[in-house]
């Protein structure tokens, strides 16, 4: 058995299991494939609406955009707002949420239950994310080895880093 299993004041999973964030989190995990359709229209009426974002300015839009972002996105994944969002790619479990911010996991500590080695009441993100992705269309993605993250674009949303990066590669097309 484990150490950290014995000690008297490792708390119960019951005690984090009733959180109201968690119980999301793991809907959010259960229900990936309705996310993802829902996330590809966000994705397609963000683009749809690119010209009208780029006409106004992303600077300007930065902050309220981010605002709803962090709010949708912390209701339904506990988003920590990285700035650089993998859901798509990880069985709509955050990665952020693992206490080693690790973003291609699981690491070697995860317990056999699937139980997180820092957190024991917790179950590992990982394991939630590749649980996630056998219910999602695109859920091969999650073994795309992420990037390591860049924490300057932490607080700043994903939304308008896909508009921007999106219209980027459009204008590369464009050109060529
Ligand atoms: S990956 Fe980043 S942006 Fe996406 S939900 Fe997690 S913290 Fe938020």
């Amino acid at each position: 058995m484990h150490p950290v299993w014995t000690h008297p004041v490792r708390p119960h999973p019951a005690a984090i299991a009733e959180l109201p964030v968690y119980v999301i989190r793991k809907w959010s995990v259960r229900h990936a494939r309705l996310l993802e359709r829902i996330y590809a229209g966000v994705e397609r009426a963000l683009l749809m609406a690119a010209p009208v974002i780029n006409r106004i300015g992303h600077e300007r839009l930065e902050k309220p955009v981010a605002a709803v972002e962090k709010t949708v996105k912390g209701v339904l994944f506990d988003c920590q707002m990285c700035g650089q969002c993998a859901l798509s790619s990880t069985g709509m479990s955050c990665p952020m949420n693992c206490p080693k911010s690790i973003r291609n996991g699981p690491c070697g500590g995860v317990r056999a239950d699937g139980y997180c080695e820092v957190k024991p009441a917790m179950r590992c993100v990982w394991v939630e994310g590749w649980q996630g992705a056998q219910r999602m269309k695109n859920g091969g993605d999650i073994a795309t080895v992420q990037v390591a993250i860049d924490h300057r674009l932490k607080g700043s949303s994903s939304w308008l880093r896909v508009v921007r990066e999106q219209t980027a590669a459009i204008e590369e097309r464009s050109d060529a």
